[in-house]
């Protein structure tokens, strides 16, 4: 049954690169030093973590010294969410913007801190899961003190007008932070021409190891540390570094930025014939997200009459591994809070598929899934009591 293996997944995580794992694994065997030690060994992966910032920092054009390396990107949302409510930079306002489409990285964070006393206005987004500047506008208070709203959607794709919001916050006086956990290394992001104050990434996401992620921290931004202990990373995020991890990313980051313009224009192309293939091949089903402004390789959809549980096993059983709603919420049985926010009816998200493409896929991948999707479907559709042609 199964002819290929196809990992159409990208957005859950990515595998590491050959070229990436070789620039790593120095630092498990014979670069071990902690680099806080003064003697060269540890001097050398010192030099190591202060090389992949730099990688790291130009990738976002920023400086270095305003990059902090987490231990994932959850944790990047946390400090940034966390550490700015109760540091500082707030001046006591307790209000903060985000949308009703973000991570749960995010949203879980405004949670925890509403039950602390915060308030939290959840924006809408429209039908392609873009949020309108103009709301974002109108819910700023001069309680205000942080607007969050995500760089990519992670489900569905979809780009946010960053920069226009990242204008607005700075005229407001009001602090911008993004969650480009899905973006990072695969779109141009400008910290300075976009206004962003902080900005949070995560290393498994550009073909680098899980466990590694990054907060960039605009200079004269103080976040209240989540982690206390022995002040690594200019106090910001206490715990000895991940060197090998870190490595890693500065080294993913450095690859991704080299190749961004090919890989965007290989991966969009790529992206527009598996979409318009299935829209054409598949009946009664949608593509969901921003038609053009996308991520990269991103894929979505939704089919009626048939669950996207369904369709993943199935597809599994084909060799092509593929998510439904978010891979974080699988385990949950209740449609994914993205898809319900851009307006599709339960029903119908119970039907959604997410197919991302990512370095390692082919134009044989695209023909592949095209090949076994519409089987697929119309195998699970054959067998579903509430379809109807
Ligand atoms: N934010 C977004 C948009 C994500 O897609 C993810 C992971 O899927 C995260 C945050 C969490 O990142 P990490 O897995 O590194 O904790």
């Amino acid at each position: 049954m199964q002819d290929r293996f196809v990992y159409a997944d990208n957005a859950a995580t990515t595998p590491v690169s050959a070229e990436v794992l070789n620039k790593l694994l120095p630092f498990y065997m014979s670069e071990y030093g902690n680099a806080s030690t003064l003697y060269r060994l540890g001097q050398s992966s010192h030099a190591a973590l202060e090389n992949a910032r730099r990688e790291v920092a130009k990738t976002l054009n920023a400086a270095p010294s305003e990059v902090f390396f987490t231990g994932c990107g959850t944790e990047s949302d946390n400090m940034a969410l966390r550490g700015f409510l109760h540091g500082p930079n707030a001046k006591g306002r307790r209000h903060l913007i985000t949308t009703t489409i973000e991570h749960h990285a995010i949203l879980h964070t405004a949670a925890a801190l509403e039950k602390e006393g915060f308030r939290v206005t959840y924006v809408p987004v429209d039908h392609f899961g873009k949020v309108s500047v103009e709301e974002i506008d109108k819910a700023i208070t001069p309680d205000t003190a942080l607007v969050s709203v995500m760089f990519g959607n992670n489900e569905v794709g979809t780009l946010e007008p960053i920069a226009e919001i990242g204008a607005l916050c700075r005229s407001r006086g009001v602090c911008f932070h993004t969650d480009a956990v899905q973006a990072f290394g695969h779109v141009p992001i400008d910290v300075k021409a976009m206004n962003i104050d902080l900005l949070s990434l995560s290393a498994h996401k550009l073909n680098a190891p899980k466990g590694v992620g990054a907060i960039y921290i605009r200079s004269g931004i103080t976040l209240e540390p989540i982690l206390t202990g022995g002040g690594q990373e200019k106090n910001r995020r206490s715990g000895t570094e991940n060197i090998a991890g870190i490595v890693a990313l500065g080294e993913a980051a450095r690859i991704h930025r080299e190749n961004m313009p090919a890989e965007m224009a290989r991966l969009t192309a790529m992206q527009k014939r598996l979409t318009e293939g299935v829209l054409r091949e598949i009946p009664q089903c949608w593509a969901t997200g921003h038609p053009t402004d996308r991520l990269p390789g991103s894929c979505s959809f939704v089919f009626a009459g048939i669950e996207g549980e369904s369709i993943v096993l199935d597809l599994d059983n084909n060799g092509i591994c593929a998510a439904t709603g978010s891979a974080c919420s699988t385990a949950s049985l209740d449609p994914s809070h993205v898809l319900l926010a851009i307006g599709q009816s339960r029903e119908v998200a119970h039907g959604s598929l997410r197919l991302t493409l990512g370095t390692q896929n082919t134009e044989e991948d695209v023909d592949y899934i095209l090949e076994r999707l519409p089987r697929v479907v119309d195998r699970l559709r054959k067998m579903s009591p509430v379809w109807k042609e």
